[in-house]
């Protein structure tokens, strides 16, 4: 039985690979210091996939920790999601996320390399891309980052890629994703952000299930046809498919892997409103307002490089996100609180 270690694995991304490792037949332990999850997740994990997994509550930065996590358990493969994602937080608190992500990222591969394990799924961004000038990013689109939180997620690929010409027997993918939405089809497990959603789904949800009066939508006079912005919103469970496909496919053959996960098809904010109306019934209220600082007009994934080495393909489309989004929402107004 092949066994992974899923770090930030009770997060919204996460839990949702959680079950599809499960589901696959590898066996699961979680770290997380629940710093932005809730415990609660777990039992939902077990229910969905019907077997248990071992949660481990503490921090990646924690050496001796994570020591004795790899004395314990005999991991195949890492997962690395752990890590802090909230753009705007990351200009405010720039050490913060260094810390976190960075010294978090090299803690783990250094108890990673002390146990022998050596075989890594990363999870990456496209704001490692910044603002190249033009839209479709493919994996050769220059890396400049515009951001803290992009530069903590090249540093962290930058300093793999340097291990892995140090070290050749390491096994490493670099998973650059889009714009992660959508929930368990099941509406158990979903996004469940902490404080005032920073991102457009959890913030129309929120809007849909009447916690919040209305949504701001960021500018409507971007050079795009509706004037919003445009990004490539990928559903999670098509993105943890990337992940069980390139953990399968990483071997000898295929040892460095950098790949988009998107579906190379951008909607516009406007469209997510009518789609999230379309498919719940529930008028969403808006107000446009100034543009968000550092947001860019429009950018979307070239895949076709995951499509012809992992085989993957994103297959649900922006009904499927909104109306699983939305089943999460609806009966789970308050997140994972009552468990
Ligand atoms: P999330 O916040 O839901 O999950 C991250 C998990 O990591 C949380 O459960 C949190 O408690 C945990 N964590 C944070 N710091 C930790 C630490 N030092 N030690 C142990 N646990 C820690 O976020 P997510 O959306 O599931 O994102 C997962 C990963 O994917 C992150 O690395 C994020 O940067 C990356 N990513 C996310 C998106 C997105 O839009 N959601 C896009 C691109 C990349
Ligand atoms: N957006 C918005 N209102 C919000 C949150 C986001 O209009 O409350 C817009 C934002 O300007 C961008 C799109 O929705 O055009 C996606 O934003 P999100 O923060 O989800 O993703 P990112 O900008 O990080 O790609």
């Amino acid at each position: 039985m092949r066994k992974v270690l899923v770090t930030g694995g009770t997060g919204y991304i996460g839990s949702h690979t959680v079950i599809q490792l499960l589901n696959a037949g590898f066996e699961v332990v979680i770290l997380d210091n629940l710093s932005n999850s809730s415990k609660g997740v777990v039992a939902r994990i077990e229910e969905l996939s019907g077997t248990g997994l071992d949660f481990i509550e503490g921090d990646v930065r924690d050496h001796e920790l994570l020591r004795g996590i790899f004395a314990k358990y005999a991991f195949d493969s890492a997962i690395h999601f752990a890590g802090l994602k909230a753009v705007g937080e990351s200009q405010e608190k720039p050490l913060k996320y260094y810390d976190n992500n960075v010294t978090g990222s090299i803690v783990l591969f250094e108890e990673m390399m002390r146990a022998g394990v050596h075989k890594l799924i990363f999870s990456s961004s496209a704001t490692v891309y910044g603002d190249p000038g033009y839209v479709c990013y493919s994996e050769t689109t220059p890396l400049a980052p515009i951001n803290v939180y992009g530069r903590t997620k090249l540093i962290v690929e930058d300093t793999l890629r340097d291990l892995k010409k140090a070290e050749p027997r390491w096994q490493i993918a670099l998973l650059r994703y889009f714009n992660p939405v959508g929930a368990h089809i099941s509406g158990r497990i979903g996004e469940n952000p902490f404080g005032v959603p920073n991102n457009l789904m959890p913030f129309i949800s929120q809007v849909a299930i009447g916690s919040r009066p209305k949504l701001m939508v960021y500018g409507n006079d971007y050079a795009t046809p509706d004037g919003t912005g445009l990004r490539d919103y990928v559903h999670v469970e098509d993105l943890v498919a990337g992940h069980v496909a390139a953990l399968n496919t990483l071997g000898d053959a295929n040892s460095f892997l950098t790949l988009n996960l998107g579906t190379g098809k951008p909607y516009s904010v406007l469209e997510m409103i009518g789609a999230f109306e379309r498919t719940s019934g529930v008028k969403i209220p808006y107000e446009i307002v100034e543009r968000r600082a550092g947001d860019l007009p429009e950018y979307y994934a070239n895949a076709d490089l995951a499509k012809e080495v992992l085989g993957w393909q994103a297959r649900l489309g922006i009904d499927r996100m909104c109306a699983d989004t939305w089943r999460w929402q609806k009966t789970n107004p308050a997140g994972y609180v009552i468990d």
